[in-house]
């Protein structure tokens, strides 16, 4: 593999000791109900890295009882939004003060470098800030043109008690995406996440208490999707839940929630395209190209994995990409020179392979890669940086998430062509345009069916501007101000001015 970059098992220190996670309910960290644990062992180093409580039937009730009765007592609901506002401050400057633990454990369990679970966690620590400041923001509307009888107040009021399911990817980021917009609202929470990457909610949970944060207003429950998340999508005491993850789980949340009618809110899938065209700055895109799809090893809802490359620049544009691919630093998370880590499971690793052989069995053309990677002094599992050219729109690799660092070329003639293959998928989170004609790139962002278009640049984000899915990647948003809207209600109340009102019955 002297071909690749690869970054051999670093001297970094590991814990002496596994992270010990447990439920927070009621404001008090529990052992499961049964007293039942599970480990996670780190998908880079093959060490335990947190021993958590598992939790059932009885935790999520006991969590759920807490959130709805810190809920209706109104102990967090009627406190001011300057009284909401600091203590999401506090939390920002706790997460700040913890970066390097979180980022230790975020590491160790999810196999991403170390130096971009530090940016993450600054990251996070900034969103809570935001949403601090959205907190003071809150109000409703008043209409005074209804007649001199009448004065109509719309309130913004908090959705209730939230269900928050978090996956593995960005455990402390996407967390950060929904919680201090809950809090923010005046809801309470319970929140559960990946069975994979327990550990940094768990810290979360411990600087929320840190700060003040009332008890029963967040709760969290450890272990699995069955029984945990579905408990959490069917008791009728939770108003509304918000949910980051597969398509496929998205989908049965929907129909779980739908016997209560729950608000739900989903970040899902992605098969996010960047089009290139002839004009393009070459330089910009052909880096944001292997950013965009070796970020995170590929997992990531975001991952730029189809580029469709107008046929003219098409050879170009493959070959640098496979040579700037042999340059990225795949290997140990902990060496702080790593840019794309472990894969978060050996099944997810077979998953990857699959669709890479059977793209090659059917024509896709493997131009790097398509293998898993040595990592000197490592146990865990890693996958090459791969490049897959004379992909075709119909094939799965071209269609389906495959969450790794895995990259399918495809080839356009006409920008309606381009088009086509973008708008041809079942997901449309995101898109990106590289041109340096402002018309093009005005055009693509119009028709593409994206709830994120990126034009010469590709997956910048701020706290202040929405992210989220059209058709199969979800519903809501997630951040700005739509992210706050996402967990209030309007209740509508109707004034009738002075005694003007005739009797119905004479
Ligand atoms: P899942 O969608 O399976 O899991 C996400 C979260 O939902 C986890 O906390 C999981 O719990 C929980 N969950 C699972 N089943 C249910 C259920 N029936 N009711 C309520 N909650 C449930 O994602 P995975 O982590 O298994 O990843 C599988 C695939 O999903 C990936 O390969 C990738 O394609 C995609 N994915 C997409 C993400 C995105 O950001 N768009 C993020 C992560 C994954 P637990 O796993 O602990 O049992």
């Amino acid at each position: 593999m002297s071909e690749l970059n690869v970054v051999a098992i670093s001297n970094a220190k590991l814990p002496d000791d596994p992270f010990v996670a447990r439920h927070l309910i009621d404001g008090a960290w529990k052992d499961s109900a049964e007293g039942e644990t599970f480990e996670r062992v780190s998908p880079s180093h093959g060490t335990v890295v947190t021993r958590a409580a598992q939790g059932n039937g009885a935790d999520v009730d006991a969590a759920i009882s807490a959130a709805r009765k810190a809920y209706d007592a109104g102990a967090w609901r009627a406190t001011t939004g300057k009284d909401r506002a600091t203590l999401l401050l506090k939390v920002a400057d706790l997460i700040d003060r913890e970066r390097d633990r979180i980022a230790l454990l975020e590491t160790l369990e999810s196999g991403k470098p170390i130096s971009q679970a530090r940016a993450e966690i600054e990251g996070a620590a900034d969103i809570w800030r935001f949403a601090a400041s959205l907190a003071r923001t809150i109000h409703g509307e008043s209409h005074n043109t209804l007649g001199n009888d009448f004065l109509g107040v719309v309130l913004k009021e908090p959705v209730g008690v939230v269900s928050i399911i978090t996956p593995w990817n960005f455990p402390f980021l996407i967390v950060s995406q929904k919680l201090p917009f809950a809090l923010a609202a005046g809801c309470t929470a319970v929140i559960k996440p990946s069975e994979m990457t327990p550990a940094t909610t768990v810290i979360l949970g411990e600087l929320l208490i840190e700060a003040g944060c009332p008890a029963g207003v967040v709760n969290i429950v450890l272990g699995y999707g069955d029984p945990v998340g579905i408990a959490m999508t069917t008791d009728k005491r939770v108003d509304m839940v918000t949910f980051t993850g597969s398509t496929a789980v998205g989908k049965g949340i929907v129909k779980a929630a739908s016997e209560t009618l729950k608000k739900v809110s989903l970040e899902l899938g992605g098969k996010n395209p960047q089009v290139l065209f002839p004009d393009a700055d070459l330089d910009s895109a052909i880096d944001a190209i292997v950013f965009g799809v070796y970020f995170n090893a590929g997992e990531c809802c975001n991952s730029g994995s189809r580029i469709i490359v107008h046929e003219d620049i098409a050879e170009e544009v493959v070959s640098r990409t496979v040579a700037l691919s042999r340059d990225v630093p795949f290997g140990d998370p902990l060496d702080p020179s790593t840019k794309v880590g472990a894969i978060i499971t050996p099944d997810h690793q077979k998953k990857i392979d699959t669709y890479v052989q059977q793209a090659a069995n059917h024509g896709g053309d493997i131009r790097l890669g398509g293998a898993a990677l040595d990592v000197p002094g490592l146990k865990g599992q890693f996958y090459q940086p791969t490049v897959i050219s004379n992909v075709t729109g119909e094939m799965p690799i071209a269609r389906d998430e495959v969450f790794g660092p895995v990259l399918s070329v495809l080839t356009f003639k006409t920008l309606d062509e381009a088009i086509a293959l973008v708008n041809d998928a079942d997901y449309g989170l995101s898109a990106g345009v590289w041109s340096e004609n402002v018309h093009t790139c005005l055009e693509f962002a119009r028709r593409a069916q994206a709830g994120t278009v990126w034009t010469n640049t590709w997956m910048d984000g701020f706290a202040e501007l929405p992210f989220g899915g059209l058709k199969e990647s979800g519903q809501g948003r997630e951040l700005g101000k739509y992210g706050l809207d996402e967990f209030l209600e309007a209740k509508t109340v109707t004034m009738r001015i002075g005694k003007t009102r005739s009797p119905w019955v004479a």
